[in-house]
């Protein structure tokens, strides 16, 4: 029988899985006697779409926000990168809050918008599709829960805004459980192939340099207006990104390649792994242990970054 894979828990606790129906009391407001508890000591999770809005909305680039304001994590034991928000120095604060309220309330992260809904994103195994779910975190500190306003998750994620946050980081969520669901046969994936994955997903505007780069225009054939659609706007270009990552990582051609380059590129790769079984084989036959992700980190892989 098939098991549900659920990549994103919010809480050590197995949670009862709701459907968008059912009905739960809470209200935050100010006013509250736990007001800003829940984000004086934070562990949050951020989309790439939540990197979007927060980098606009502090007027950085992506890589500065990744470097001032996030700590990168991998999830579970699958080696896939992930960012969380970090906390203040010397604390768990959130660096955004302040005694009003959120400083990035209108570009609140997807989690703290959920709050205190956990979303439960699946693919069951024999499924190519995936689905959502929902839990209800309930922690003692957070009084909202006794406030007497009965509303259904349908509507408290409407309330708010997540129909937007959940569709533009879909295609991320569909990359995440499809490395999860490939499992051990597969492997973790390589260095190169994460740094891929880290750069495109939440490093927006690197990827955009990427994409303007000659290296991708000799491989990929994309015309004028799309690529100049793309380019100026940065929610266009992260769906473009999800597509770009199902097509280097899982083959899924959505892309136009340049026929000539990619069956040069193909005919250099099978070289340079030729080279490499050798090497390998040798080095095993000396009794030294070899390192397939170390060959693709110094840019022997196969993506089409180099
Ligand atoms: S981003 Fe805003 S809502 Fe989220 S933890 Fe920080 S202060 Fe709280
Ligand atoms: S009610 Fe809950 S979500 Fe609102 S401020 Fe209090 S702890 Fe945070």
């Amino acid at each position: 029988m098939s098991k549900p894979e659920i990549p994103f828990p919010q809480s050590p606790v197995v949670p009862t899985m709701l459907e968008p129906e059912h009905v739960i009391q809470f209200s935050c407001h100010k006013g509250i006697s736990c007001w800003n508890a829940c984000c004086a000591n934070i562990d949050i999770s951020l989309t790439p779409y939540d990197i979007v809005r927060l980098k606009q909305h502090l007027g950085i680039t992506s890589t500065k926000f990744l470097q001032d304001y996030t700590v990168p994590y991998e999830f579970e034991k699958d080696g896939i990168a992930g960012v969380k928000l970090r906390s203040i120095e010397d604390g768990t604060a959130c660096r955004f809050m302040q005694p009003e309220g959120c400083g990035v309330y209108a570009d609140r992260p997807t989690a703290c918008r959920y709050y205190p809904v956990a979303l439960l994103s699946m693919r069951m195994q024999d499924e190519y599709v995936d689905r959502n779910s929902y839990a209800l975190v309930k922690e003692d500190h957070c009084k909202g829960h006794e406030v007497n306003r009965p509303i259904t998750i349908a509507d408290y994620r409407q309330e708010q805004g997540l129909t937007e946050y959940d569709e533009l980081a879909r295609g991320w969520r569909q990359l995440v459980l499809k490395k999860k669901s490939s499992g051990p046969a597969i492997g973790a994936p390589s260095l190169k192939s994460r740094q891929l994955f880290f750069m495109s997903c939440y490093d927006i505007d690197t990827f955009r340099v990427f994409v303007e780069s000659d290296a991708f225009g000799k491989l990929f054939t994309l015309s004028p207006d799309e690529k100049t659609r793309i380019l100026a706007d940065d929610v266009e270009l992260l769906q473009f990104s999800f597509r770009f990552l199902k097509q280097v990582l899982f083959g899924e051609q959505s892309i136009p390649l340049d026929e000539a380059q990619s069956a040069e590129r193909l005919k250099k790769t099978m070289a340079k792994r030729t080279i490499e079984e050798k090497i390998a084989a040798e080095r095993i036959a000396r009794g030294e242990v070899g390192d397939y992700d170390d060959a693709e980190a110094d840019g022997s892989g196969s993506c089409g970054k180099d």
